[in-house]
């Protein structure tokens, strides 16, 4: 059974109205519910137009299981409810508030504190990806993290069905025309569609074509729809595959 370890004090009396609510309140975009033996909480995501979210906790009642079906009913303060409940949450900017209402300066230090979690979350990933880029280390965590502080990582995207390339065994992405480690050409038609002078080609290619299929997901495709399709030499070919 659970027992809780820091509570079933009983409040001294001049400390109970204080205790009669704690506000808990969180700079994470994300949701939480957090479940205890005395009850269920819901600690809401930050609205985008609000510093925070708000919880108010009121004390709850909860029994110690004695044995020998003797229950000990107890109080616990809404303050040390709080405070249980934020276990392992206060990384992500959720923090109990000294006073009914979070204070520009906890509302500051919480944020660093995410900010600081997002950080060293981008760096692991990073370190992983360095290892081995598998998709498979790479928590949703990692990927919000990177989302959220706004920036631009290979390996955030979300993993497409990757097939082996037949002639040089690399992981390729599935439907690539040419592989773009040993450019053994997958797809004839299409690699002589866009490559029509061969998978080293680097001119133009002679139909309009779809670049957005062939790009990578992410690359930007935008110039590759807005450049002039013509066979003036020294002007290059839908992007290729992105180099690993
Ligand atoms: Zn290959």
């Amino acid at each position: 059974m659970t027992i809780l370890t820091k509570e079933a004090r009983p409040a001294a009396p001049d400390s109970r109205a204080r205790e009669t609510q704690a506000t808990i309140a969180s700079v994470s975009d994300q949701d939480f519910y957090v479940t205890r033996t005395y009850g269920v909480f819901h600690i809401p995501a930050r609205p985008s137009s609000e510093a925070c979210a708000l919880l108010v906790v009121t004390p709850r009642t909860d029994a110690l299981d004695l044995g020998d079906n003797h229950r000990f009913p107890f109080t616990i303060s809404a303050r040390d409810i709080a405070e249980d409940i934020i276990q392992d949450l206060e990384q992500h900017g959720i923090f109990v508030c000294a006073a009914e209402r979070p204070s520009e300066e906890e509302l500051a230090s919480a944020r660093e504190v995410r900010d600081a979690w997002f950080r060293q979350l981008i760096a692991e990933a990073d370190e992983m990806w360095a290892r081995g880029h598998s998709y498979r280390e790479i928590s949703d965590m990692h990927r919000r993290a990177v989302m959220f502080m706004k920036l631009e990582r290979e390996w955030a995207y979300v993993p497409q069905r990757s097939v082996e390339c037949p002639a040089c065994g690399e992981q390729l992405r599935a439907g690539v025309a040419i592989c773009k480690h040993c450019k053994a050409v997958l797809d004839p038609e299409r690699a002589a569609k866009f490559f029509p002078n061969g998978p080293r080609d680097k001119s133009v290619p002679a139909l309009h074509a779809p670049a957005a299929q062939t790009a990578a997901p992410h690359a930007p495709s935008a110039h590759a729809h807005s450049a002039p399709v013509s066979n003036a030499p020294g002007t290059h070919a839908s992007p290729p595959p992105r180099k690993p």
